[in-house]
């Protein structure tokens, strides 16, 4: 055969080749068979050289372009953005592109007949020989992921970087083609992710906050975290399921306003009612902000509980309110308002006090809330009082010594509900109150739409125990007053005579003392004076004592009415005696005009029941300090005195007189 070097093509082989053929042909100038014809053969000659020529030319240039195409295609294979290597199937380098060069750092004479799995690091090695063997038995695209040293490349050292190989065994080529695809930055960008994933996935799983990922087109629960099952009661499989509408105590419009405004407002606090699994509702702060995973942007949603902060700072505001209204308001108003806030805390309608009496068996009703007194229909006078045997099973709370729930109330047998005529009571909750672990009160409220949970014992409980530290204030204020105004009554009877109401010997002692000390101090004089009915005796006997007493009373008054200055009083000593003291006189003869004035007062006629009765007195008076140095002396003197009147004939005034 023909030389491979030879270009078939090419004008001079081409001419060669012809002329020999020629030669070789019947064809001969030498041996024209005439003259035409050779000029006939010589015109076909000269036109088929001409096409020869022209097809050469067609030829010359599809082969240009075919040459161009390989040098493109030699580009494209050299210079693609990922290694090429044509393995033979022991792994040994047939063939390498330009970037496979560059990637291994190798020439590619360097590369031709050297073993890849030589290359590959030890540890990879099983994937690669797994990956060929693979690709030998599927004939389809296989890959696998090996580290591969990366040699020279300018860098100081050795680098190993991870290559991902891609190639196919066609059936009955033994060649193995490879891509080779540095993914050393992808891989190391890939696993930083996943660190960070799990970084976030630990914080949210083992955070103590209640956290939950939802998906804000559908309003879908996608996380929860351990927190958050707790809190719910709900197994994660559970919330996974779940909606966001399932937990919030809101309308649809409300929800969907929520997964709006958290959607576009970063970080956004709200406040809201959760349910739970056991039904419970709890208050929470709710914080929003957006959170891209795994390509999706979802609502990342911090929980806080804050149902007892809420409850304390609600109770709080109430003692403040009631701690404002202490001394404007009666007991029976504090407890109202207290029993309407209950009423408004649990969704009541009605609501009720007792007090517990100390034996711990006696409850008084204390009050109605404003709405149970509006629907009071009939005002029959209840019973206040009731012994806890009497009593229904609302004071189930005072036997039992805690909260009581009764969601079906008609069913209960032992009923007794609001006294006949009053509001029907179809559920109701009582809570008592507890002081020094006794109960001091049931507050109880009934008629919620729905059934009473625990959640409402634990409002009315705070707000119970908060309206009882005003309302046990309140108590002890009035029960001090009522005090101070027994013991003032009291003090008042030890002072005063019964029948005529004056001052009696004891108050008049504490004045006569008073008035000495004064006359000492300022160095001026007062005076003492006694009266005695004259012959009173025969006036019991014809009228009766009981007309005495009458009598007594008017000589009293009119004794005391004949008294001018301020600071002047009467006393009764008792008997028909009265004494008269004038804390402060000019002079003697002030004492004896008062005097005068008395007994001539007494001695116009007086008409009792229908008797007129005529009476006189003798007066007798001491000075102060001039008849005496302390209380004795002086009554005495005056007393004296007074004697000394009576003696004088009686209806007389006479001043003390040292012998
Ligand atoms: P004299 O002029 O000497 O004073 O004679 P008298 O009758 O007034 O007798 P005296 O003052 O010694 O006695 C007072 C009497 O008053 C004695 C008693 O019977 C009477 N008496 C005392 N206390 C009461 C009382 O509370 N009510 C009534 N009705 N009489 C009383
Ligand atoms: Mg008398």
């Amino acid at each position: 055969m023909k030389s491979d070097n030879i270009d078939p093509l090419d004008p001079s082989e081409l001419r060669r080749r012809a002329e020999k053929q020629l030669k070789a042909s019947r064809l001969n100038a030498d041996s024209p068979s005439s003259t035409a014809e050779f000029k006939r053969i010589l015109q076909e000659l000269s036109v088929h050289q001409i096409e020869l020529e022209m097809q050469n030319e067609e030829l010359q240039h599809s082969r240009n372009e075919i040459l161009k195409e390989q040098r493109r295609f030699a580009d494209l294979y050299d210079f693609a953005p990922v290694g090429y290597l044509t393995l033979a199937l022991d792994s040994t380098i047939l063939e390498a592109n330009l970037t496979a060069t560059r990637i291994l750092s190798l020439a590619r004479s360097q590369l031709k007949g050297v073993r890849l799995g030589g290359l590959i690091a030890q540890r990879d090695l099983p994937a690669f020989n797994s990956m060929i063997n693979r690709a030998l038995m599927s004939r389809v695209q296989e890959h696998s992921e090996v580290m591969i040293e990366s040699r020279g490349s300018g860098k100081p050292g050795s680098q190993e970087r991870t290559f991902r190989l891609d190639g196919i065994i066609r059936e009955n080529l033994q060649e193995y083609p490879l891509t080779l695809t540095d993914v050393t930055d992808t891989k190391a960008a890939v696993e930083e992710l996943k660190r960070r994933e799990e970084r976030f996935r630990s914080m949210f799983e083992g955070h103590s906050a209640i956290m939950l990922i939802i998906n804000p087109d559908s309003g879908f629960i996608v996380e929860a975290n351990r927190a958050a099952t707790k809190f719910y009661g709900w197994s994660i499989e559970e919330l996974r399921t779940m909606r966001i509408e399932e937990i919030i105590t809101r309308t649809p419009e409300q929800i969907k306003f929520f997964l709006e405004q958290s959607w576009t407002e970063d970080n956004t606090q709200l406040l809201y009612r959760h349910r739970r699994a056991d039904k419970s509702l709890r208050d929470v702060e709710v914080y929003n902000s957006a959170i891209v995973i795994s390509g999706e942007t979802l609502l990342y949603t911090v929980v806080h509980d804050i149902t007892e902060r809420l409850r304390h700072d609600t109770a709080a505001a109430f003692y403040i309110s009631l701690l404002e209204v202490i001394d404007t308001m009666t007991i029976k108003q504090l407890l109202q308002m207290t029993l309407d806030k209950a009423e408004l805390l649990t969704d009541s309608s009605i609501g009720f006090f007792h007090f517990v009496e100390d034996d711990q068996r006696t409850l008084t009703l204390q009050q109605w809330s404003t709405n149970t007194i509006n629907l009071l229909c009939k005002t029959t006078e209840e019973k206040n009082h009731y012994s806890i045997d009497q009593a229904g099973v609302w004071a189930d709370a005072l036997r039992e010594r805690k909260a009581v729930i009764h969601n079906d109330f008609a069913s209960i047998a032992s009923r007794k509900g609001m006294p006949e005529g009053h509001v029907t009571v179809i559920r109701e909750v009582l809570v008592p109150i507890f002081r020094r672990e006794k109960v001091v009160a049931i507050l109880a409220v009934g008629n919620k739409l729905g059934n009473y949970d625990e959640d409402d014992i634990t409002w009315l409980s705070i707000i119970a125990d908060a309206a009882w530290e005003v309302i046990a204030k309140k108590i002890g204020e009035e029960e001090h007053i009522k005090q101070l105004s027994q013991h003032h009554l009291v003090e008042q009877l030890a002072m005063h005579d019964s029948l005529t109401g004056l001052p009696n010997r004891l108050l008049l002692s504490e004045r006569i003392s008073l008035t000495m000390a004064q006359c000492r101090r300022n160095k001026c004089m007062a005076a003492l004076m006694i009266f005695d009915l004259d012959k009173f005796k025969p006036v019991n006997d014809t009228f009766g004592h009981a007309i005495g007493d009458l009598l007594l009373q008017q000589v009293a008054k009119r004794a005391l009415d004949a008294l001018q200055r301020d600071g002047d009083s009467i006393a009764r000593l008792g008997g028909d005696e009265f004494v008269i003291l004038m804390p402060q006189i000019d002079a003697i003869s002030n004492a004896i005009a008062l005097a005068e004035k008395i007994r001539q007062k007494i001695q116009e006629p007086f008409t009792i029941e229908g008797h007129a009765i005529d009476i006189s007195c003798s007066i007798g008076i001491a000075i102060i300090p001039e008849h005496g140095e302390n209380e004795l002396t002086l009554m005495k003197h005056a007393d004296e005195a007074m004697y000394r009147a009576k003696n004088q004939g009686r209806n007389n005034v006479t001043v003390f007189e040292t012998l």
